[in-house]
């Protein structure tokens, strides 16, 4: 295993994280004033974010998540991934980047499965951040972590499909620059259970798409993204926005989420060193019976459990980084599944030890940790719960130790 990273990477990340400490890091209070309108339903663009993607993109730290040279910086998953973490650190940042959830998987799915219209409708707007875009998949009447059971219609009319469903958890749906919803639904109901679903871009202000409402995370509105619940109801498209053909909408969901699900962890792994360092920083400031709290032994052994939590995540990441970008994402199945689950429950133990550490004051939003609790909690339903991918890499597992199939015939 090689996790070097190359000298473009190290040259990114010194600059990454000069820019970091320079416009994000002191701007994290100015942020949350200007995103505070959400509680009341109004999800503006907050203007330092648009100021801060100018700069970042002047100075190409800009689409950094992209493999394609021409439009991304080209990076490998182990090059990415201390990039990734660096960001993770402030959870607005990436968007800093244009390298945000969901725009990242959606962009590489336009990428790898758009027609060259639909690559210069919606691809090309997103590369620069002028639009946002949405994934629709989750459903609230079907349990859609099993995506057969996506019941949305997907139904061809002459030169239109027509789409009638409806969807909920869609982030960015609320962002004031949504451009374009990516719909997943059953178009071919009688085909093979994995031949039925298709994928289709659908405009926001389509007639028959209504968002039906707003959905808090823990109370969190996560602005200028947000999550919806959409209603779509005889939205006719035309058919050229239908992704890669009829039937095809497994493949490209699985193609769009192994790379997605490692930038999550990434990320998660800078949230987590964020949290350990808020949490030395308070136990060696504050005091309680003679001593400060870092010297209690209690703290001692729970610091240490972070650390080393962190660390073992951090290599099970770039192991899985080395794997993809050595023998492709499918002979990463069952790490790409098992960080999924190790990394947002690390993430959420280090939060939550950090919470304790700072007693009532880590439950407020002074700190930040609250929300970040909040997020981590969420990372272990994101993207598939931590059931279904355990129970991808058990069925390796097994799959090692079971006779071979009986040739057919
Ligand atoms: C903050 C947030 C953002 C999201 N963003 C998006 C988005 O942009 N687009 C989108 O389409 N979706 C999004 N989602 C939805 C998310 O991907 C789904 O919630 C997730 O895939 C689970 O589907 P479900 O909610 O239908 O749960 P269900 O499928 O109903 O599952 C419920 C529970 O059942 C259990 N379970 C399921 N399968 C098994 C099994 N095989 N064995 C044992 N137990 C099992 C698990 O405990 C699981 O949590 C988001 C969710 C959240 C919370």
């Amino acid at each position: 295993m090689d996790f070097d990273h190359s000298p473009r990477a190290r040259d990114y990340a010194a600059r990454l994280q000069a820019f970091m400490d320079a416009h994000v890091l002191p701007n994290e209070a100015e942020f949350e004033r200007q995103v505070a309108g959400a509680a009341h339903g109004e999800f503006a663009l907050p203007p330092l974010l648009a100021e801060l993607q100018a700069k970042a993109r002047a100075e190409r730290l800009w689409n950094l998540f992209l493999p394609d040279p021409e439009h991304g910086a080209g990076l490998t998953n182990v090059d990415y991934a201390p990039l990734c973490e660096i960001m993770g650190r402030v959870y607005w940042a990436p968007e800093v980047f244009n390298c945000n959830a969901p725009d990242t998987g959606n962009m590489e799915l336009l990428h790898d499965y758009g027609s060259e219209q639909q690559k210069s409708r919606w691809l090309a707007p997103l590369l620069r951040a002028e639009i946002r875009s949405a994934y629709c998949m989750t459903e609230p009447d079907v349990a859609s972590s099993d995506a057969t059971n996506i019941a949305t219609s997907i139904v061809r009319d002459g030169d239109c499909y027509v789409i009638n469903g409806r969807k909920w958890w869609t982030t960015n749906a609320l962002h004031p620059n949504l451009g374009i919803l990516i719909v997943m639904g059953r178009s071919n109901p009688d085909a093979p259970p994995h031949a039925q679903q298709s994928q289709i871009l659908v405009e926001p202000d389509a007639p028959g798409v209504t968002i039906v409402r707003r959905l808090p995370v823990f109370g969190y509105h996560e602005a200028p993204n947000g999550h919806a619940e959409v209603r779509f109801e005889n939205v006719r498209v035309p058919a050229s926005n239908l992704i890669l053909g009829e039937g095809r909408g497994f493949e490209i969901a699985q193609g769009r989420l192994g790379p997605g699900r490692i930038h999550h962890c990434m990320r998660s792994i800078g949230a987590a060193e964020r949290a350990l360092e808020l949490m030395c920083r308070r136990l060696i400031e504050r005091r309680a019976f003679g001593k400060t709290l870092a010297e209690q032994s209690a703290w001692e052994q729970r610091v240490a459990e972070c650390r080393q939590a962190i660390d073992t995540s951090r290599l099970y990441v770039y192991r899985t980084a080395w794997l993809m970008d050595t023998a492709g994402n499918k002979a990463a199945r069952s790490e790409i599944a098992g960080i999924k689950v190790t990394v947002p429950r690390m993430l959420q133990f280090v939060v939550d030890t950090a919470i304790q550490a700072f007693g009532g004051a880590g439950v407020t939003d002074d700190f930040g940790l609250a929300g970040m609790y909040a997020r981590a909690r969420t990372m272990r339903i994101v993207d598939g719960p931590d059931e279904v991918h355990n129970r991808t890499i058990a069925r390796l597992e097994f799959r090692k130790y079971l006779p071979p199939k009986a040739p057919r015939g």
